[in-house]
């Protein structure tokens, strides 16, 4: 199925309270480019280089989301346009963000990425670490850098009991942060395999790249 088609697909049976993050990653500007006339207006990168190639080629209206793990030392190259980083997840990270954000005189929305899978490999902050750096004097001193909500990545696995046990943990933990923390409006889970379970265990952004753009080829 075409670009066009699929996302024509997806504006169609997402409800209307999920965002649809286009994951764009190793893909070329000519098909964004096919996203973006289809309608798209949401892309998801996960390498800082390439997210900046192709923000200076495409729309400026295109809101940009960094997805994968952010080092500290390429902040800066993000900080005058991005619109969204998932993958916070420390209190290092945040100051850093903060500090590149002030110099365009923004306030960047972060999303905190919360450890939800059993497995060792993927990043992420455990619950507790999330609660006290929420509660912290110092996240307030961070006047460029607004905490909207959590993200979190399934096991890879086909076992869909515990991808949905891990949806549910991260949406257990953001109903019991959110009555105090009124920013947090955001659950960014699920993906192109399990993005119909996230939506059911209470995902209000799904990140989706195979299913649109096809299988990636890394070489
Ligand atoms: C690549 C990636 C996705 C999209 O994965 P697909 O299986 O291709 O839909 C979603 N989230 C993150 C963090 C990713 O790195």
């Amino acid at each position: 199925m075409s670009i066009t088609s699929k996302i024509q697909e997806y504006q169609q049976k997402l409800p209307k309270h999920v965002t649809l993050v286009a994951v764009s990653k190793t893909k070329p500007v000519a098909d964004l480019q096919e996203a973006y006339d289809a309608g798209q207006r949401v892309f998801g990168e996960n390498k800082i280089q390439e997210m900046v190639e192709k923000w200076e080629q495409l729309p400026k209206d295109i809101s940009w989301h960094m997805i994968g793990h952010v080092q500290r030392n390429k902040v800066k190259y993000m900080a005058e346009f991005v619109d969204l980083i998932h993958g916070v997840d420390s209190f290092k990270l945040l100051k850093e963000i903060n500090k590149q954000a002030k110099k365009y005189e923004r306030v960047i929305d972060c999303l905190l990425q919360i450890k939800i899978a059993e497995e060792d490999s993927k990043f992420g902050m455990s619950v507790a670490d999330a609660t006290s750096l929420l509660a912290s004097k110092d996240l307030q001193q961070l006047e460029n850098v607004r905490i909207v909500g959590l993200m979190g990545m399934a096991t890879f696995t086909d076992d869909m009991n515990q991808v949905r046990q891990e949806f549910k943990r991260l949406k257990t933990t953001f109903d019991r942060l959110q009555p105090n923390y009124p920013n947090l409006e955001i659950i960014s889970m699920g993906m192109s395999g399990d993005y119909e379970l996230a939506i059911e265990e209470g995902s209000t952004m799904v990140r989706i790249g195979s299913s649109i753009f096809g299988e990636r080829n890394y070489e």
